[in-house]
């Protein structure tokens, strides 16, 4: 939002950001994933959960990314964008013009994808790439998933978005591709754009139903920016809501509670929180190098040092580059698990040290029916935010979750899977129906902001009642949810297509039907009126500046020489022999209109077997090759 906003000359914009510049190492080594989601750091909040009354009251721990780039610094960068289908049940449940045909051409443009074709752009800001690993462990999973009776497609955002497959990541040159890589980094030499990093917004101040100021701490000391454009409110889909509590917008009775005065009576402000459950399970493996293999004692030392120094070696890898999307059971449309394959045991989000070589599943329901809530635990701004995700509190997605370790157990038991697999560690063979849960990946949380309730697109209220604030951002959609529309390259696509209309280049949108969602960047289009922050600056970018020692403390002040990337304006440009017109919807690409069964997947059973395994023909279809015109 801040790069794209400061396109414009005339635009000031502050980015008021708590955490760091987020260019060190461990950050940019896409192997680095590991040592930042499981503690809390610099690069993360490390949240908890409250007792989740479905899960034993255990509360789960939930990593959210801290500095610039946000989430994005700290994820799995698995490239996935969701399920069109999703996008579809979005627009029929009434969100118009974010339906798949609508959504795509944002994709496209947010894209420099390493595949071509009318699915994925090649020239936008976000890289992606294949995975680089030589472990002979995924192309196993993918096989296992095929003799198990399932499709096999090699582009989970192509036109056959389901089965087993390999993941594309948002990894350019063995480097991690944070939103910050992509938008902000080369925006940083413009002199209308400023970045406050490491400071804290506490509260955004509305007056007479407009959004007038922000006030934020830089250490302990209290700031205020006034704003005499906009606020936009980006922190995600944790402390957007917790920022909106904190500022008095929100249900009355629970502010109240807490001792916070009601400005504006905003009852949905957290609530119809949606988070996807990963269950995790964990085989020892033989013959295999996992992350155990490759980091213990002081080779991970080494593997750090080689990566810093020659860019090479294991540092490259995010060791989870297979995975699947599959229906939980007949019937269904489109798919509701998905698998990440990791090539490490995982245990609690690896705060449990492993000590051996294994492997992981995880199994994450795509569209849980449980609905949670953000509050808050007090009035303290400092203070942690109140998470209920109250997980499994519905039959079906605990049923979902059971099926999903079954369908993992399958998958582990198949012929393609025997050199490597050696006992299944947790939840165990033993365990049936119940086992542990973690969450791993992103709250897909958002406010219930469903059209006929309180601030959503057609009703044209903002969260202030009107004012100065067009709240926007990633994580606030509406009452649909979609299988894994939570992920970071969604995010960067409402992201994309929201200051489109902001920046007036909305393709033929009407800019009123824009979604007014809530989602940390605050920005002062127009003018700006704010004591500079004292650790206020501009980043150095380091492939401009090469020079630049990995994490050392960014100059502050004044101007980078270094040239911007030009903004890239409308037009027709020409790709693969096709025509289009940059910001405007492409032509329709058809996908599976059909529904897909676990039948669709399947191929006639063979009829045998060692009593275990479900054997499937493995000539049951494959989906692969370049995506259809
Ligand atoms: C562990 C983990 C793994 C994931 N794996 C994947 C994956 O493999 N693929 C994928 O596509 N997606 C993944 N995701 C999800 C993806 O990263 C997020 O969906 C996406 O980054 C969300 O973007 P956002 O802009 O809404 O919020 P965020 O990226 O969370 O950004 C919010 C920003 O606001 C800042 N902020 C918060 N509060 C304040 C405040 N009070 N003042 C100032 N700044 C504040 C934060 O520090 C942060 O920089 C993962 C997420 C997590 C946590």
């Amino acid at each position: 939002m801040a790069a794209r906003l400061s396109e414009d000359p005339a635009v000031r914009v502050l980015l008021i950001e708590a955490g760091g510049h987020n260019r060190d190492l461990l950050v940019r080594m896409p192997a680095g994933v590991g040592e930042l989601i499981k503690t809390k750091s610099k690069h993360n909040w490390g949240f908890w959960t409250a007792p989740e009354p479905h899960l034993d009251n255990r509360r789960l721990w939930w990593p959210r990314g801290k500095g610039l780039g946000g989430s994005s610094a700290i994820n799995g960068m698995i490239y996935s964008r969701g399920h069109p289908r999703d996008y579809d049940r979005w627009a029929q449940s009434g969100l118009a013009g974010w339906g798949w045909d609508d959504v795509l051409p944002y994709f496209r443009k947010l894209e420099g994808h390493h595949r071509n074709g009318p699915l994925h752009g090649t020239d936008g800001p976000l890289r992606v790439s294949p995975g680089e690993s030589d472990s002979p462990f995924n192309a196993a999973f993918i096989a296992a998933g095929r003799q198990a009776g399932y499709p096999i497609t090699d582009d989970f955002n192509g036109a056959h978005p389901e089965g087993f497959g390999p993941y594309d990541l948002t990894i350019a040159n063995g480097r991690r591709w944070t939103a910050a890589e992509a938008y902000l980094f080369p925006a940083l030499a413009r002199p209308n754009l400023t970045i406050a990093t490491d400071a804290r917004t506490t509260r955004i101040d509305v007056q007479g139903g407009r959004a007038v100021a922000v006030d934020y701490m830089v250490g302990r000391e209290p700031r205020r920016a006034t704003a005499s454009g906009e606020i936009l409110l980006c922190t995600g889909a944790v402390q957007s809501p917790q920022l909106l509590q904190l500022s008095g917008i929100g249900d009355f009775t629970h502010m109240r509670g807490v001792g916070i005065k009601t400005v504006h009576e905003l009852p949905g402000v957290g609530r119809n929180l949606q988070d996807h459950l990963d269950v995790i399970m964990n085989w020892r493996s033989r013959g295999l190098r996992t992350v155990f293999s490759e980091v213990k004692g002081l080779r991970q030392l080494g593997v750090g040092l080689r990566y810093a120094l020659t860019g090479k070696g294991v540092g490259r890898q995010n060791f989870l580059e297979a995975g699947a999307f599959i229906p939980s059971r007949e019937g269904l449309d489109h798919p509701d698990i998905q698998i990440h394959a990791v090539l490490a045991i995982m245990r609690d989000h690896g705060k449990v040290k492993a000590t051996e070589d294994g492997f992981s599943l995880h199994l994450c329901q795509l569209r849980p029916e449980s609905r949670g809530r953000i509050g808050l635990v007090s009035d303290d701004p400092l203070a942690d935010p109140l998470i209920e995700a109250n997980y499994l509190s519905t039959p079906e997605d605990r049923r979902v979750l059971r099926e999903a370790v079954t369908i993992g157990r399958d998958v582990v038991a198949q012929v393609a899977l025997d050199p490597y697999r050696d006992a299944e560690l947790a939840p165990g063979p033993d365990v049936r129906g119940r086992c542990r849960d973690r969450r791993l990946g992103p709250p897909d949380g958002r406010d219930d902001l469903s059209p006929d309730r309180h601030l959503q697109n057609g009703g044209g209220r903002r969260p202030d009642g009107g004012g100065g604030r067009s709240a926007t951002g990633a994580r606030h959609r509406g009452p649909a949810r979609g299988g894994r529309v939570g992920d970071a390259e969604p995010c960067q696509r409402q992201h994309q297509r929201a200051d489109d209309h902001d920046c007036g280049e909305g393709g033929g949108y009407d800019p009123g039907h824009r979604q007014h969602q809530i989602g940390g960047l605050i920005a002062y289009p127009h003018t700006l009126r704010h004591p500079l922050p004292s650790r206020a600056h501009r980043l150095p970018h380091p492939l401009r500046h090469p020079g630049l020692v990995p994490g050392s403390t960014p100059r502050r002040g004044g101007r980078q020489e270094a040239q911007t990337r030009p903004p890239r304006p409308g037009g027709l440009r020409i790709k693969s022999g096709v025509t289009e017109r940059v910001g405007l919807p492409s032509p329709r690409i058809a996908y599976p209109a059909h529904p897909v069964t676990p039948d669709s997947f399947r191929g006639p059973l063979r009829g045998e077997g060692d009593g275990r395994r479900l054997k499937r023909d493995p000539r049951g279809p494959v989906h692969s090759g370049p995506s259809p015109e």
